[in-house]
């Protein structure tokens, strides 16, 4: 337990309690403050507020204005680790999210490539793969949130296309791991995270390009952490149309809407990209920003799939409040998961609203505008 507490920096804790007030999870559960998980640690109390553990989406809000540095999402992530027999949470849609990470792990792997189009140019001896992850799923499971989730991966390679990359996409897709990793099951995490190297490896892939925020950063961050030097660069599809735009590769028509943006934990805390999505809104309509941005953005209220309550709703219904008190016509985000998340709480709540939002994905509102 020391080792764990100097290594995520938990006995810098002074105590001051600013993680508890930036904090989405301390927002929704009475009971739950990362101030207190740190205090509990430092006592010895390993199952103190286990179960509140849970309730934390590990979004990074907390670090970014913790003085003392301490780095309380991956401190979390280990307590969950440790308390995984004691506490188990709550997962959502009876966790068949949870069970398709699972079930790929495993070696059973559907279908899932039906996505492609006749359009798209895809080229199977390329060696940059747009990795999919696991939408093809969430499409499956929740169609009755969002029918047009497979609309990313299109438009995703839409944009490649335009920028002149022919990727390789899989027939099958295996899930990237990030949601088991947080939820502190490294067995899963690392089977997963070995698998798709392989895999990579075989194909003589050197480059992946994920849409995904969370296979961004398990590519990027978390399997050279587990695994070492993967030799496989990861890029965001944003940060390359960013560049694109940028550098008059790729021209985008503008419109007359106003847009906002809610800004996904794991591209602009975890992956600092906070502008590029920012440059590619300006090319294509007017941006104002919500209150809570950027790096200090709201996280979208579930994550992993787990605890979702009428607390998260709360969240996200506030969430969907503030996008419409900017007055913006369409609230965009670059992430599948807080797109179905903001999509269920507009469906359910919406019309509770003072004003509503139409809710789209950043891929898309770009691939739409791109002038051929
Ligand atoms: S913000 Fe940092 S120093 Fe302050 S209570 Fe939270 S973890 Fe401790
Ligand atoms: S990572 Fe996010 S949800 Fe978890 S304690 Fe920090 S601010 Fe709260
Ligand atoms: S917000 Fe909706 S889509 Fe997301 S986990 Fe909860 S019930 Fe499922």
């Amino acid at each position: 337990m020391n080792d764990l507490l100097r290594q995520h920096h938990a006995e810098e804790c002074v105590g001051c309690g600013r993680c508890t007030y930036a904090c989405v999870a301390a927002q929704r559960h009475e009971t739950f403050s990362p101030r207190r998980v740190v205090e509990d640690a430092l006592a010895g109390k390993e199952t103190a507020g286990a179960g509140g553990l849970w309730a934390c989406t590990a979004c990074g809000g907390c670090t970014m204005v913790c003085n003392a540095g301490v780095e309380f999402p991956s401190l979390v992530r280990d307590l969950r680790k440790r308390s995984r027999i004691a506490s188990v949470p709550t997962a959502a849609h009876h966790g068949i999210l949870n069970r398709a990470a699972r079930l790929t792990a495993s070696g059973l792997r559907p279908r899932s490539a039906g996505w492609v189009t006749p359009d798209l140019e895809i080229d199977p001896r390329s060696d940059v793969l747009l990795f999919v992850g696991c939408t093809p799923y969430i499409d499956a499971t929740l169609r009755y949130i969002r029918d047009d989730l497979l609309e990313i991966p299109r438009s995703a390679v839409r944009l490649l296309n335009a920028m002149g990359i022919r990727p390789r996409v899989l027939t099958s897709e295996r899930c990237c791991g990030h949601d088991a990793y947080w939820a502190g099951d490294d067995e899963l995490f690392e089977k997963l995270a070995r698998a798709n190297l392989e895999e990579m490896k075989a194909m003589g892939i050197r480059r992946i390009v994920a849409f995904c925020p969370e296979c961004l950063s398990a590519w990027r961050y978390l399997y050279p952490r587990a695994l070492g030097e993967t030799g496989i660069e990861a890029r965001s599809v944003i940060e390359l149309v960013a560049e694109a735009v940028r550098n008059g590769e790729i021209r985008l028509r503008p419109g007359g809407e106003v847009l906002t943006y809610q800004d996904p934990c794991r591209m602009s805390k975890g992956a600092g990209l906070v502008e590029e999505p920012r440059e590619i809104i300006r090319a294509v309509g007017g941006l104002v920003d919500m209150p809570r941005s950027g790096a200090m953005s709201a996280c979208c209220g579930t994550a992993g799939w787990l605890n979702c309550d009428h607390t998260a709703k709360r969240v996200q219904v506030e969430r969907l409040e503030e996008a419409g008190s900017t007055g913006a016509d369409m609230l965009l985000t670059a992430c599948p998961k807080c797109l179905v998340h903001l999509s269920c709480a507009d469906r359910h709540h919406g019309a509770e609203l003072p004003r509503r939002v139409r809710i789209e994905d950043l891929h898309v509102r770009a691939a739409n505008a791109l002038v051929r």
